[in-house]
């Protein structure tokens, strides 16, 4: 029979890497808790039209990337690519529109059906924040901030926040115009997919990866000479805030997105470790996304982090700063003790005190295998622990035990058999 496989594509994370994900997870949700930042749950699978609907026909991820298929009940559904959509119609669906404000993070699995590569799967997961009922420049910038002020405490540097202002429907339709008129006189030096994007939807075409086209568009006329005033002076005091904040940025005419809802600000956050996939971060201002899904009129504002990419960029610093956050956030966690044990009596025996000791909130390793002391005693150097016990008939019979420092320093103790509390209090170096 022939090995089952994973999906291309689709990864699975192992002990050596859900080690760096939990310290990034947990820090993230230090980070919104902090910043009144609430969670929201969605399911992965959604009615098609939700993101036909939202992120637009005409881009790559509704395009040509959905995981779309159709269930028992003939409905056709679609393993979400991105997470803004749903919360969005979460929100409308059950009424939070109408209370005001809204702040939501969420994290887990998106699906694109794109060609596998670095910081590039088809499962690969997201960590994202949406701002709902805002519309003041301040809260684009606290947004930004949130994603900002979490990579920084995450211990990653080399990053680039890239921002440009999308402007309003009305600033994009006269732009769409400008740029149209300027590439067809060009339209023969656009790679085959841009030519397309010209009459489908031609900002598109700024975001194009082709190196032939992004060379051709430096000289191509910017969004930001099209915005109106109003945009202009909103994407100012954007700017202005920014500034005020002491964090970096650098202006991008050509950043578009990958997806059709946004207008005014647009960002992303990309590193110089990435290669191709730079960008470890992207959003921006989606204010007509919740009418276009069936709700009120709600500006909004938010961002997406891939994982993934993230991942990359820890493991690069992690390896260029040994004693960098970085670092500290994958290493090892030992435990606070060892059981070592041995013949069947003592086994038994430490089966029952690794329980009372992991309830009382003591990290314990049970040696689960049989073998000689020395040996499980190497195990209980190499693991880490701070402490081992050794559990053999003997100490069962003579009703003590004996508690050997492995990592901290002093004399071996002994404590009653019967009594967890008194190796807890060791432990906690209260006796
Ligand atoms: P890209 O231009 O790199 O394809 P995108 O514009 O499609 O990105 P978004 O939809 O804005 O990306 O998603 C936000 C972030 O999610 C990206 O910046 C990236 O870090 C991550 N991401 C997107 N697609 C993938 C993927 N297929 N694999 C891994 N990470 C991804
Ligand atoms: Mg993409």
């Amino acid at each position: 029979m022939s090995h089952l496989q994973s999906l291309r594509g689709m990864v699975d994370l192992l002990p050596d890497q859900t080690r760096l994900w939990q310290a990034v997870e947990a820090e993230a949700r230090a980070h919104f808790l902090r910043s009144g930042v609430e969670e929201i749950r969605t399911p992965l699978l959604e009615v098609t039209d939700l993101f036909a609907r939202g992120i637009g026909e005409a881009t790559d991820v509704v395009g040509k990337e959905m995981y779309s298929f159709l269930d028992r009940g003939n409905r056709s559904c679609t393993l979400r690519p991105e997470g803004t959509a749903s919360v969005v119609r979460a929100a409308v669906q059950h009424g939070l529109l109408g209370q005001g404000a809204q702040r939501f993070w969420y994290s887990g699995p998106m699906f694109r059906y794109e060609r596998p590569q670095a910081g590039r799967q088809r499962q690969f997961h997201q960590i994202g924040v949406e701002f709902l009922g805002v519309s003041t420049p301040r809260s684009d910038v606290e947004v930004i901030t949130l994603a900002w002020d979490l990579l920084c405490a995450l211990g990653v540097s080399g990053l680039q926040l890239q921002i440009n202002s999308l402007g309003t429907l009305e600033d994009r339709l006269r732009y769409r115009q400008q740029l149209v008129d300027w590439l067809e006189v060009r339209k023969s030096q656009l790679d085959a997919d841009s030519q397309q994007r010209l009459t489908t939807n031609p900002l598109r075409v700024l975001d194009s990866k082709n190196s032939t086209t992004q060379a051709l568009l430096a000289d191509a006329p910017t969004l930001l000479d099209a915005l109106g005033e109003e945009s202009s002076l909103r994407f100012q005091s954007v700017q202005g805030l920014l500034n005020q904040l002491a964090i970096p940025f650098q202006l991008n005419t050509r950043l578009v997105r990958g997806l059709d809802y946004y207008g005014h600000t647009a960002f992303e956050i990309t590193s110089d470790q990435l290669g191709a996939q730079a960008t470890v971060c992207g959003g921006g201002r989606y204010n007509g996304l919740v009418q276009q899904l069936g709700g009120p009129p709600t500006p909004a504002v938010g961002w997406a982090l891939g994982m993934e990419r993230l991942m990359l960029v820890l493991e690069a610093a992690a390896s260029a700063d040994a004693d960098g956050v970085a670092s500290s956030l994958m290493s090892v966690k030992a435990p606070d003790l060892y059981l070592v044990n041995r013949g069947e009596q003592a086994e038994a025996f430490a089966l029952g005190l690794a329980r009372q000791l992991r309830a009382a909130g003591v990290s314990v390793e049970l040696d689960g295998s049989s073998a000689a002391f020395g040996k499980q005693f190497k195990r209980a150097d190499r693991c880490g622990a701070a402490w081992a016990v050794v559990i053999g008939n003997d100490e069962v019979d003579s009703g003590q035990l004996r508690l050997k420092p492995l990592r901290v320093k002093g004399e071996d103790r002994l404590v009653e058999i019967d009594a967890p509390s008194q190796i807890v209090d060791v432990l906690r170096n209260r006796i």
